[in-house]
């Protein structure tokens, strides 16, 4: 059975609301807090390469515009990915996934690899994303790769079948258990804030891993932990609660 490597708790989008997300600062920073897990957007420029991006456009994280599927990776290197996090971040740009997979290896971070895809492209998506992960992370915990595109998890167990996947949704679905079987997933990742205590101990107490996004509040963070679901975070302050779940 394919391991899960994923320490408990996850620093969402790189470094969570601490820098600005889905950059190499982000996973810096993460590193320098006391994180050992970072989650992080991936989908593919308009030639192929994967990049760390969470919206389907650059407008909001960027100082350009348009969809991120329609433009180049030379273009998008080309963008300003920190200066809407604050002055002392421009420049960032928005990286490659090799370029993330060698700082995750350099700090020793492990990776959750969250695959975004525009509609329809699922499957051409999650091919290209998990064959990269699976060259770029030769040695090492495994990254585990996560999407709510069904399509793209099933190309993705094509297309590199020893990693670990997991299946992301808001509320936990009743059939949860097929679900993950149809997918062959190792866990599940839900919204902390629309599933009860209950539903997510289910899950758990059937041996399936939970991961809950994103959770900034201290005392459910700790409750999470505790229940031992995993857990994403944007709160970097938040590090030291890893070494006490218990
Ligand atoms: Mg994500």
């Amino acid at each position: 059975m394919r391991g899960l490597a994923l320490p408990r708790l996850i620093a969402h989008r790189g470094g969570g609301d601490g820098a600005p997300e889905n950059t190499l600062a982000a996973l810096r920073l993460a590193a320098a807090s006391g994180f050992r897990a970072v989650e992080f957007d991936v989908q593919l420029s308009a030639d192929g390469v994967p990049v760390l991006i969470h919206d389907d456009t650059v407008d909001r994280t960027t100082d350009g515009r348009g969809a991120v599927a329609a433009l180049s990776a030379a273009q998008l290197a080309t963008l300003d990915a920190g200066c809407r996090h604050g002055p002392r971040f421009a420049g960032e740009h928005i990286p490659t996934l090799a370029h993330a997979a060698r700082v995750c290896r350099e700090l020793g971070l492990v990776a959750n690899v969250e695959i975004k895809a525009p509609p329809g492209s699922g499957a051409r998506v999650g091919a290209v994303v998990a064959q990269a992960v699976a060259q770029l992370w030769r040695v090492g915990p495994l990254p585990l790769l996560s999407s709510f595109d069904e399509e793209a998890l099933r190309a993705a167990a094509l297309a590199a079948p020893h990693l670990p996947r997991g299946l992301l949704v808001e509320a936990i679905p009743a059939d949860w258990r097929a679900r993950l079987a149809a997918l062959d997933c190792l866990s599940l990742h839900c919204d902390a804030g629309v599933n009860t205590a209950a539903a997510i101990a289910e899950v758990l107490d059937a041996g399936v891993p939970v991961v809950c996004y994103t959770v900034n509040d201290r005392e459910a963070v700790l409750r999470l932990l505790r229940a031992g679901a995993r857990v994403i975070t944007d709160r970097l302050q938040l590090a030291a609660l890893s070494e006490s779940p218990s």
